[in-house]
């Protein structure tokens, strides 16, 4: 069994100043071999946050499927691996409503990360529409196995369901939901990838803080957390990776 991986997405927030918040992270968390912690800032501060992560895994919020090109503005898995990446999170909701990246974009991203060696957090989820539909289960568990590379054996994978409602809102499925997805979605992975999905880490994001960590983690089948907000300070995301069982 893996231990659980409590990762923070600081999406667009964070400048050199804040290798202060990283650092004191570092320092009391990243000794700590109960639980894998990652942070994902902002591009820019990668190599930054790379150097000074002790034991924190440093991830990327996106890269391109192509490994070099004329693609304006974009970056490859093997360019923010040399800044010091060593994995990325696809698909997230932003940017699949932002970028309109679809299913089969998403699978090409995390096939490129696969290839050059470094670990994908590939993100799924229902808006609110969907959820009130009562179609939650297959439309996610639909978007999953569309998002999946063909390449999805081994350890490198960990997926992680993020409720788009539940994103900054305050808002959070009740326990018996999260519960119901993740199984829905650890049978997708077994179905594809036989022994292999069995070990792969899902993760809930949406909402969780130092309040709700304990008993998010707690759920079967949670195998992590994906937090936004809350990992922006170290006084609400050292309670989270605490809350780790
Ligand atoms: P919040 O924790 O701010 O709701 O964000 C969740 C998220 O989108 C993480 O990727």
């Amino acid at each position: 069994q893996h231990k659980s991986y409590i990762v923070g997405n600081w999406k667009m927030n964070g400048t050199q100043a804040d290798i202060a918040i990283l650092k004191a992270i570092a320092d009391a968390a990243g000794s700590d071999s109960a639980v894998d912690v990652g942070i994902c800032p902002p591009s820019t501060l990668i190599a930054a946050f790379a150097q000074a992560a002790g034991g924190i895994g440093i991830g990327a919020q996106d890269c391109h499927a192509k490994a070099s090109g004329a693609h304006t503005g974009c970056l490859s898995a093997t360019m923010i691996k040399e800044a010091g990446a060593s994995f990325s999170i696809v698909g997230h909701s932003e940017r699949r409503a932002d970028q309109g990246e679809s299913d089969a974009d998403v699978a090409a991203k995390a096939g490129a990360l696969h290839e050059a060696g470094m670990g994908a957090i590939l993100c799924v989820g229902e808006t609110l529409e969907e959820r009130d539909s009562g179609n939650a289960i297959a439309i996610v568990t639909g978007q999953l196995a569309a998002s999946l590379p063909a390449s999805t054996s081994g350890d490198w994978l960990s997926v992680a369901y993020e409720p788009v409602w539940a994103i900054g809102t305050g808002r959070v499925p009740v326990a018996d939901d999260i519960a119901a997805m993740h199984a829905a979605l650890r049978a997708t992975l077994t179905d594809r990838l036989g022994a292999a999905g069995a070990g792969v880490r899902i993760l809930y994001g949406g909402s969780v803080n130092p309040g709700n960590a304990v008993e998010i983690l707690a759920i079967p089948d949670v195998g992590g957390a994906l937090v936004g907000g809350a990992s922006l300070k170290a006084e609400t995301f050292l309670p989270i990776i605490q809350a780790a069982p």
